[in-house]
């Protein structure tokens, strides 16, 4: 698709510039750490995925589905759809897809080690959405390469998927507080800072709930909504209980290594 890198990095920028801007204004929950070292550690967390991206998977998702389009790959190109309900029902499936990816991600020990270093920030704010192991990002875009081929998305879906899912994941973790009136109605439909800190919370329970990026619906249907803590979202405990030594939860080097060492219990 063409200019696909542009609208993605115009929508990134955007989106983070605005919930920069409205942290700084009216920020929800202090930084325990200093912004320098966590936004450091996260953007850096964020180039080290891009850069291993292109360098082992160098075509982008969009381009295999405008591949697999031409060709009639996948379980979509055999139902008789109009292209925009193909579309539409594309990005929901994706969602659904990248819900279960992410309880795996729980679930599963080994995929943990890689996850957790998302979880072991210590503060959730919009670059806590752009913070993950190199390697779950590599992993993800297999999954997702998976899913463009048996479910035949459009190259069109692809894209606005893509864009949806990265600003709904600066949007979601931002350090927010929007009032209740719009919170309470909006969550209904898509996640919200407020559920989606629950999810950051530092209690087991609570961590193994809410794992929606977008669509609420996924966690109401599979069981895993969780709607108040035991704790206020004011004094919610953020981060993982075995990791919080500065250099633990905000240490590139020591993050980026953390899944090959020894696990904390
Ligand atoms: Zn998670």
């Amino acid at each position: 698709m063409e200019h696909e890198s542009l609208y993605r990095l115009g929508v990134f920028v955007g989106v983070m510039l605005l919930m920069m801007a409205w942290e700084a204004i009216a920020p929800a929950r202090t930084d325990p750490v200093g912004r320098p070292r966590r936004w450091r550690t996260n953007l850096l967390m964020l180039l080290s995925g891009s850069v291993l991206l292109r360098l082992l998977a160098p075509i982008s998702l969009v381009a295999i589905a405008g591949w697999a389009q031409q060709h009639d790959i996948g379980a979509l190109y055999l139902i008789d759809l109009s292209f925009s309900v193909k579309v539409l029902l594309a990005i929901v499936m994706f969602d659904m897809i990248i819900y279960w990816q992410h309880r795996l991600f729980h679930q599963i020990p080994w995929l943990w080690r890689l996850h957790q270093i998302h979880h072991a920030d210590p503060h959730i704010d919009s670059t806590s959405g752009l913070r993950f192991h190199p390697l779950e990002i590599l992993l993800s875009y297999g999954v997702k390469l998976v899913a463009v081929l048996l479910l035949g998305a459009p190259a069109l879906a692809i894209m606005l998927f893509e864009i949806i899912l990265n600003a709904s994941a600066i949007f979601n973790h931002s350090n927010i507080r929007l009032p209740a009136r719009i919170e309470w109605p909006l969550r209904q439909i898509i996640v919200t800072q407020q559920m989606h800190r629950i999810h950051h919370s530092q209690r087991p329970e609570e961590t193994n709930s809410n794992y929606s990026f977008n669509l609420t619906v996924w966690d109401k249907l599979f069981g895993s909504y969780r709607k108040t803590a035991t704790k206020t979202d004011q004094e919610l405990d953020i981060g993982l209980v075995q990791y919080q030594k500065p250099e633990q939860n905000s240490g590139l080097g020591y993050l980026l290594s953390l899944p090959f060492r020894r696990q904390k219990p």
